[in-house]
């Protein structure tokens, strides 16, 4: 194994570790379950394996909390939350900075951690979702004591949130979720998605690392009925979710009627329109980054792409060109621009969704790539000849497959963009202005991008309308979710 500390004679810069390498991050053979500031066994002995869908070999064996961890976790957060929502926010804004240094410091051993047990290429982990959740944490601490001016007619924190934590931005998401909680003076309990869950279980030392008093942030990993503990936890105020809408639905029916608050951030099946004036190169690669960033695992990817007519041809002949260039591989090469699917189980869901294109009358295209042999991969994907009325334009396949119709004016652009039980996210492709307003102004999207595509910024709201969910992450929208 190389030396870190040794000297390259002949470049003249001390030895680097390539930021692909896992050579220097350390995964431990066991997690156990964070609570009250420790590391702790689960009441039962239960664990799982966490697999490294590239390869298909166990990285780790993660703890499942019961109903009674989760209940200790919930107590934990409870005891935290006094002196935690009463501390000055200035003192609270000191844990979140430092906690958002200890990320930077730590972001090559994250981004690893993050591409091996998720499946995405370094490139993404190491230059987008790391460096976002540094930030999200520098944001909300920059929030932390100016509570008084963001919410004049006054703002208190709202107890325990509980978490509950998506596979296909694992750290990312947990900070979305984190950051402005802890800024108010919440305590929380954290659920990372069973796939997933190391990255989150490396904060959790660095937590420790950081001094925050036992208890103000607790991690419970385990499957959905951990989660559903979680949700059912009567002493908890606030539910946060980031997930299915079919989970999302469940959840909502479980917090009726109680005092909990819920914010839920679901799927979506995005529209991405691209106007016949639009710039055709650039929009192209707009595509490719809408659907195929991390491998299409994303809610607001621009999984239905309307083009005009009069380019349609030329659109689609340069992407299938530009598929073919891609890299499918190696997550953590850092020349891939498509991973691993995360997880046997969304292989075949995206399979089923193919092999269902297929009857109803799609024309499937996909370049001819060698996939590797073990692990679980998919190629990026076309689905053309596509109608409304087809499941798989109505529905979200999260995977890299992308469903194309064409369109002549705007008005029906926006009429069939718009119908979609879903109403996450949006893009528009035009070189004329008037358009932009014009079109985005028409979009039910909690998000919509014009001339670019998938690009997030803490200082911005996410989140969607219908069945995408409600509630806002990100923003001073954000910090509202965890004020009352
Ligand atoms: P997917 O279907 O894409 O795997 P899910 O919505 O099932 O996504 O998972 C998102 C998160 O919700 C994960 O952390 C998962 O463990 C959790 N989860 C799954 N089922 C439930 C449930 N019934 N209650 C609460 N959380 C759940």
């Amino acid at each position: 194994m190389a030396d870190e500390n040794a000297f390259d004679f002949h470049s003249g810069w001390a030895y680097e570790p390539a930021p692909e390498s896992s050579d220097h991050v350390h995964v431990a053979d066991r997690y156990e379950l964070f609570i009250d500031g420790e590391f702790s066994a689960p009441t039962a002995p239960s664990y799982f394996p966490t697999i490294n869908p590239a390869t298909e070999e166990t990285l780790s064996e993660i703890a499942s909390a019961d109903a009674s961890d989760v209940d200790r976790a919930v107590a934990s957060a409870r005891r935290a939350f006094p002196s935690w929502s009463q501390m000055p926010g200035k003192e609270r804004a000191k844990y979140l900075f430092r906690l958002a240094r200890m990320i930077q410091e730590r972001s090559r051993e994250f981004a690893v951690i993050e591409s091996l047990d998720g499946g995405k290429p370094i490139r993404e982990s190491r230059d987008i979702d790391i460096p976002l959740v540094a930030q999200h944490f520098f944001y909300y601490a920059g929030w932390a004591d100016k509570l008084d001016y963001a919410f004049p007619r006054g703002a208190e924190a709202i107890g325990v949130c509980g978490q509950i934590i998506p596979w296909n931005f694992p750290l990312l998401m947990a900070a979305w979720k984190l950051a402005p909680a802890l800024a108010a003076g919440n305590t929380v309990v954290v659920k990372p998605a069973e796939t997933t869950s190391l990255t989150a279980l490396k904060l959790a030392e660095l937590i420790a690392d950081c001094g925050f008093p036992n208890g103000v942030i607790n991690i419970v990993t385990g499957a959905g009925e951990t989660g559903a503990a979680l949700v059912n936890h009567p002493d908890v105020d606030k539910i946060a979710f980031t997930g299915s809408t079919e989970v999302g639905k469940i959840i909502q029916r479980a917090v009726a009627g109680t005092n909990k608050k819920l914010t839920l951030e679901l799927g979506g099946k995005a529209a991405h329109i691209i106007c016949r004036d639009a710039a055709i190169d650039q929009a192209v690669e707009g595509i490719v980054n809408g659907i195929f960033f991390n491998q299409g695992h994303v809610c607001c990817a621009g999984s239905r792409l309307f083009v005009q007519e009069a380019v349609a041809d030329e659109v689609v002949a340069k992407l299938k060109m530009r598929m073919e260039s891609l890299i499918v591989g190696d997550p953590l090469d850092k020349n891939t621009d498509i991973g691993a699917i995360n997880s046997v189980g969304q292989l075949k869901t995206i399979q089923e969704y193919l092999a269902i294109g297929r009857s109803e009358g799609a024309e499937v295209y996909a370049p001819e790539i060698a996939l590797p042999k073990k692990g679980y991969w998919c190629a990026p994907t076309l689905l053309l000849e596509t109608a409304q009325s087809h499941r798989i334009v109505q529905e979200e396949i999260f995977g890299p497959v992308l469903a194309i119709q064409t369109f002549r004016s705007l008005d029906e652009v926006v009429t069939k963009a718009n119908t979609t039980p879903y109403g996450l996210s949006a893009g528009v492709w035009t070189q004329k202005g008037t358009k932009i307003f014009e079109l985005t102004g028409k979009m039910k999207a909690g998000v919509v991008w014009a001339n670019t595509y998938n690009k997030f910024d803490a200082a911005s709201p996410f989140g969607g309308y219908k069945e995408s969910g409600f509630g806002r992450e990100g923003g001073l929208q954000g910090l509202q979710s965890y004020v009352k």
